[in-house]
């Protein structure tokens, strides 16, 4: 099964990604963690920084192209997660035309629903494990550290992503009510979207989005 999570800033993607990867071994592939993950040392990478700080998106160009590279390894073969692609209706195209090259399919589009609020205080909490990347919240009472601002997998100190401040937030949230929710439409039309409300709990949210499955 392939799927692809569509949401506004901090709706909880990544950790819905996370929690179906762990249950039904599908493959979580983050636009955001592909393009932090391009070396910071080099011009490009700079680049991809700066821009993920001010809360614009990188250009189709170079978003695109990491993504069919992704696309391409083998372990997507037991199924798929996009997490935060497409965004625009650009990426649609773009997707539309890897599926064809790479020969695969999206069965559904899960898009996960939170008001302002509850983004902002996902947001404000977040930390991250620069190391293996796990995320925590030390607002919201889901996946906080053992020990206080130390990841749980390998004891290291956690970060703030540069882009999680409010001001950030604002701009990705309103270019997502101007360009994503386009994409959601366009992948109604197509009967494919399963509305899931993001800001219950985790626990709620993943049992809703399992009804809706079928699994
Ligand atoms: P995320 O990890 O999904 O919150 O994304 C963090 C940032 O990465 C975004 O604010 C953008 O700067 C960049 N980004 C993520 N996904 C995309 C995409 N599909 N197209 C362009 N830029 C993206």
């Amino acid at each position: 099964m392939n799927l692809i999570l569509v949401a506004a800033p901090a709706a909880g993607k990544g950790t819905v990604a996370e929690i179906l990867n762990k249950k039904y071994g599908l493959t979580p592939i983050s636009a955001g963690e592909l393009l932090r993950g391009v070396d910071p040392e080099t011009d490009l990478g700079k680049e991809i920084r700066r821009i993920q700080s001010e809360g614009k998106l990188v250009s189709n160009e170079i978003t695109n192209e990491l993504m069919k590279q992704r696309l391409s390894k083998d372990d997507v073969k037991s199924g798929v997660i996009l997490d935060g692609y497409p965004r625009i209706m650009d990426q649609v195209y773009a997707l539309e035309d890897m599926m064809k090259e790479l020969n695969f399919n999206i069965d559904y589009v899960v898009y996960l629903k939170v008001d302002y609020e509850t983004a902002l205080k996902r947001t404000i909490g977040r930390r991250i494990c620069p190391n293996c990347k796990k995320t925590y919240n030390v607002l919201t009472g889901y996946n906080t550290p053992k020990v206080e601002n130390t990841c749980d997998n390998c004891g290291c100190l956690l970060d703030k992503r540069n882009d999680d401040n409010e001001e950030s937030l604002k701009v990705r949230f309103n270019f997502f009510k101007e360009n994503t929710l386009p994409v959601v439409d366009y992948y109604k039309a197509l009967g494919k979207v399963i509305e899931i409300d993001s800001s219950k709990d985790i626990d709620e949210v993943i049992k809703d989005l399992e009804k809706s499955l079928g699994v």
